[in-house]
Parts: C-alpha cells; structure tokens; sequence
C-alpha cells in the first residue's frame, strides 16, 4: 500500500525545498518513490534537481460564456457571483472577467434563461519528469500555477490526482508555505507531516501554525529544525511539545549546502560524508522505518 508523507513548513525561505529534495533522493534508494511539488505558486524542486518540466498536462477550469441574445439583463448571475467575477454594465449587460472566475458554476446554475453555457480555461499544468541522479531514479510531478492566475486549489488538486496515480511505494508531497486552503488540500490524508522551521521568531511563529493545522486534520507531525545555529532551539522545543510533535533532524547552517543549491545537486548526492548529509540520512532511516 502507497504511504503519503508531507514536507511542509508554516514560513517561505525555511528550506523546505531542500529537506524534500534530499530525502526523496535518499528513499528513492531503497523504495518506489514519486515526490510531488505542490508548491505550485513558486515550484523548485526541478530546479534544486537540475531537472526539465517534462510531460505538461494542462489544469483546465469551467468559464462561463454569456448567450446575449438569450440575456433579459435581469443581473442574477452577478448577484451570486461570489469572487466578483462577473459585472454588470451601465446598460446591465453581464460581463465576465476570467481571472477572478473560480470555475464554481453558480451563475450557470442560476441563471433562470438559460443565457449561460460552459466554456473552459487554463489556469496552470502539471509535469510528470523523470530525475536520474547517478543509480538513483525517481518521478518528480510538478504543479505550475500560470501566471497572473490566483485558484490554486484546482492546481494542487490536479497534480495531488497525477502523482497518487503514478506512486507505487511513496509519495512524498513538497507543500506550499503557509497554511491556506491549497495547503490542507496538499495535506490532507499524509500519514506523516514533516514541519521545516528555523528557531527565529517567525519561524516559531509560523510553526504554530502549521501544527495547530496538522493537529486539526488528524494528522502526526515530526519537526525539522534547519538552519538550528541560528538561534534559540529551546523555543521550538518548546512549541514542538505543545502540539506532541518530535524534533526528528537539526540542520546547521552551512556553505556546502549553498553549493548544492547552486549546482542543482542534492546535498547528499554532493557531499554523502558531510554532517548536514548525515542528519538527513539518519531522518530518511527514521522515515523508512514507520512507512
Ligand atoms: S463560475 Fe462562479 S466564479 Fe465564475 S463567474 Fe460564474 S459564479 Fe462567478
Ligand atoms: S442571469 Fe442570465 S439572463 Fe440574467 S443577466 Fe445573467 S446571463 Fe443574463
């Protein structure tokens, strides 16, 4: 049976990114392994793997489109348009503007002259890439919000479908920062949660958080502590036992690190000897062993 475990981290900047990217190549050693990057506002996974999006698949949306000549004007569909996405002109014309529409077909629903009939656009793609990184292989999917769009759910939500359906053993999912709707979405179902932060006061902050959510959704979480020379780790430790969640890894800050960012090499591919790679070998064993 396929286990899903998230990466995720309340704070942007935490590294994140970085413990998915080494652990997906660890595990991928020793299981069949997909990771699946949902941060879809701003993906880099493929990046931190030196990877090209391959496979696009477009993520399509209902868009409502407007039968004038069977429109009375009566301005319904405005009305229950909840993004504001269609107005009315000054002559009550009804007019929709595509980017503010989330698919939702209530104005198709409601309009009482049939005057609305279903069209469909593009808000983002998901990729299905192959990473090969020496002997190790495994399927990266990425989902890609298009620019100047804001619905993200639907974008999440596809590529979730696209990696669940290619995972055999695992599937480790790359969550957004924060904890909006398209991250409970990214959440949901995981049998682990794997909270990055950094012992700064946002960071504690933004732990909260994220634990306060994956308590409310059920779920079990271990703490990541990155960059954990950088402050006071009493404090997370602090937070970390409120919410009953183990701190599993404490990742100095360290050039190397830096360096692999740049050569778009995992860390435990570049450096295996170095501590930071130790750490994280030691959390993929620790993984391993409850999936
Ligand atoms: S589909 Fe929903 S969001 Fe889009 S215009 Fe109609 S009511 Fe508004
Ligand atoms: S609800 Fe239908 S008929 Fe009424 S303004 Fe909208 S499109 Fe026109």
């Amino acid at each position: 049976m396929k286990a899903k475990i998230s990466v995720t981290g309340g704070k942007g900047g935490t590294g994140k990114s970085t413990i998915a990217v080494n652990l997906a190549t660890l595990i991928a050693r020793e299981r069949k392994l997909v990771l699946a990057d949902l941060d879809v506002e701003a993906p880099n996974d493929h990046v931190l793997l030196n990877a090209s999006l391959e496979n696009e698949e477009p993520v399509e949306i209902m868009l409502p489109f407007i039968v004038y000549p069977k429109c009375t004007r009566c301005g319904v569909c405005a009305q229950v348009c909840d993004t504001g996405a269609i107005i009315l002109t000054r002559e009550k014309l009804p007019f929709v503007i595509p980017r503010l529409c989330s698919g939702c077909r209530a104005c198709y629903y409601a309009c009482p002259y049939d005057a609305i009939v279903e069209g469909k656009r593009i808000i983002g793609y998901t990729y299905k890439t192959q990473v090969k990184i020496d002997d190790t292989v495994f399927t990266l999917v990425t989902g890609v919000l298009r620019e100047g769009e804001e619905h993200t759910p639907p974008v999440v939500l596809a590529a979730r479908k696209r990696a669940m359906s290619l995972a055999e053993d695992l599937l480790l999912v790359d969550t957004s920062a924060g904890t909006a709707n398209h991250v409970s979405i990214a959440l949901e179902d995981s049998k682990l949660v794997l909270a990055v932060t950094e012992p700064t006061p946002l960071g504690l902050h933004d732990l909260e958080l994220i634990l306060e959510l994956s308590s409310t959704l059920g779920l079990e979480s271990w703490v990541i502590v990155n960059r954990s020379t950088i402050g006071d780790i009493s404090k997370v430790e602090e937070v970390a036992q409120k919410y009953n969640a183990r701190i599993v890894a404490k990742i100095p800050y360290s050039r190397e690190i830096v360096e692999s960012y740049v050569k778009g090499v995992p860390i435990v591919e570049l450096y295996p000897n170095h501590p930071i790679s130790q750490s994280l070998q030691a959390l993929a064993k620790t993984v391993l062993e409850v999936i």
